[in-house]
């Protein structure tokens, strides 16, 4: 189904609404996370809002409740996916933001990156 602000040029916003496939890794009311088709770790998923947000600088401060919910899922959904807990395991999460910062699909997202080293990015 497609959510309020879904954009019909986006690859995310289709992610989202289903319409293009992807491995869910979460969803609930405000945000999604699937996996990356093409993972820099052995463990890579993306957690995205379902509000189009093109990048950092699209959010309001209305929105940083959302962004805070993102954050709050990473370590969550990391040791949902296979990530070991605390010092000894861990993650990277990574936003990158406009062109000069790498991002190439402009739908705000995480990427949460973990598993056993080394990695491939
Ligand atoms: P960015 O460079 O914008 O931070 O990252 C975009 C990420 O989205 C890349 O890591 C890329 O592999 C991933 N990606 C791009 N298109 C698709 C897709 O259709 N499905 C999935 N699952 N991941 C995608
Ligand atoms: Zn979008």
């Amino acid at each position: 189904m497609k959510h309020a602000s879904y954009d019909s040029d986006c690859i995310f916003c289709k992610i989202i609404a289903g319409e293009i496939p992807s491995q869910k890794v979460y969803e609930d009311e405000e945000v999604f996370a699937f996996n990356d088709i093409n993972p820099g770790a052995p463990i890579h998923f993306l957690i995205i809002p379902k509000k189009h947000l093109p990048m950092l600088e699209s959010a309001q401060s209305q929105d940083a409740p959302l962004l805070g919910r993102m954050m709050e899922l990473a370590p969550r959904l990391a040791q949902k996916q296979g990530c070991r807990p605390g010092k000894e395991g861990g993650f990277r999460v990574m936003v990158n933001n406009g062109a000069d910062g790498g991002q190439e699909v402009y739908h705000l997202h995480l990427h949460v990156l973990g598993g056993p080293r080394p990695w491939k990015k």
